[in-house]
């Protein structure tokens, strides 16, 4: 069997888990083997009808009254045990912060070698794999030599895709033993920062970069976000001089987004501002400079001063909706 671990959120699968089970899916395929998915904590049994949607046949919730919420050594600990338990041919989960952080806690325990941010994984002897390194800015070709094969699937590398025949999966219950040793990193807290629409998910972000020039700079930013469902992110120019916090800064050391339409504002492009943004199905650039990297990599431009462009783009859309 093939084993895919589903990151969730108290019951909310995310993105990045539906990427894992359809990148999953289709190794299993290749290998001929059975996909089995494992959820840990609190709220896996709401998840597993989703699951099965993607193409699980069977799901492992793996429970303990230390795996409440996150924590890299309980969750890696319990699933270790999981591993040696059902002994599965491989392992993948996606290239998150959490995917790699648990899967290489994984590895360590068992002492095989893990390769993270896979973009293509090709079975055989030995295995053949492109990694995305650096923040994206280097693909590596490297083979994989492993009694178990360990990897992640690259963030936004795959397209999620639900199975052509749902599976109705057997739910199996797997009771970790745990004691408090692994409870070196736990949630204490969880707060609530944002609502409705957010950065990672949202269908249309508007960004804004050194170019907008001040905090208060943002405000017909976030109108245009309002006027059209989206929100507001930032680079990394932005957040360094406090006009926004680092939850709305987009990029390699910030949140990596996949909208519909990314409006890029004011943002020169650098590679560590791109990573984040690549993964936007369609990118508008306003820049006032047309060599701009992030004019070049964008489908769209508009070369022009955005606090001209984005009054004038938020005034057209009201005008032709009135
Ligand atoms: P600038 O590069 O200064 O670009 C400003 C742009 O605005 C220019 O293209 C200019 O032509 C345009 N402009 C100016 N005025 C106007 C106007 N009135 N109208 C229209 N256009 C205008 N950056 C990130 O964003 N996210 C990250 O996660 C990130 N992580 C990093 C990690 C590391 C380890 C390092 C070293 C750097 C990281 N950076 C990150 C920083 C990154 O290298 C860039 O410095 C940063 O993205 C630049 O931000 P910017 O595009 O807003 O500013």
């Amino acid at each position: 069997m093939l084993l895919v671990i589903v990151e969730h959120d108290r019951g909310n699968l995310p993105e990045a888990a539906r990427e894992a089970l359809t990148a999953g899916r289709s190794l299993a395929a290749t290998l001929d083997l059975e996909l089995h998915a494992a959820v840990v904590g609190e709220g896996g049994a709401d998840v597993t009808d989703e699951l099965g949607v993607y193409g699980a046949e069977t799901v492992h919730l793996v429970e303990h009254d230390l795996l409440t919420d996150y924590g890299p050594e309980a969750w890696a600990t319990a699933l270790t045990q999981l591993v040696e338990s059902i002994e599965p041919e491989v392992v993948v989960s996606v290239g998150s912060d959490r995917g790699n952080e648990v899967l290489a806690h994984i590895a360590a325990r068992l002492d095989q070698p893990f390769a993270a941010n896979c973009l293509t994984v090709e079975p055989g002897d030995p295995w053949t794999l492109t990694r995305v390194q650096w923040g994206g800015s280097l693909l590596e070709d490297a083979t994989l030599v492993a009694d178990l094969p360990i990897v992640s699937f690259a963030l936004h590398g795959v397209v999620s895709e639900p199975a052509e025949s749902p599976e109705d999966p057997t739910v199996e219950t797997f009771t970790a033993d745990l004691d408090d040793s692994v409870a070196t990193t736990i949630v204490a807290d969880r707060v609530v920062l944002t609502f409705g629409v957010t950065l990672p998910t949202a269908p249309l972000v508007v960004g804004g970069g050194r170019g907008v020039g001040s905090a208060v700079g943002f405000a017909p930013l976030e109108e245009l976000a309002a006027e059209l469902g989206g929100v507001v992110g930032c680079s990394r120019a932005v957040t360094n001089n406090g006009w926004r916090p680092h939850s709305d800064q987009v990029g390699q050391t910030g949140t990596r987004i996949a909208p519909e339409l990314y409006i890029a504002s004011g943002i020169s492009g650098a590679i560590q501002h791109w990573v984040g943004a690549m993964a936007s199905k369609k990118i508008l650039a306003i820049n006032t400079d047309k060599d701009a990297n992030m004019v070049s990599r964008a489908d769209y431009a508009v070369i022009g001063d955005l606090h001209e462009v984005i009054p004038a783009i938020t005034a057209e859309i009201r005008r032709r909706r009135s």
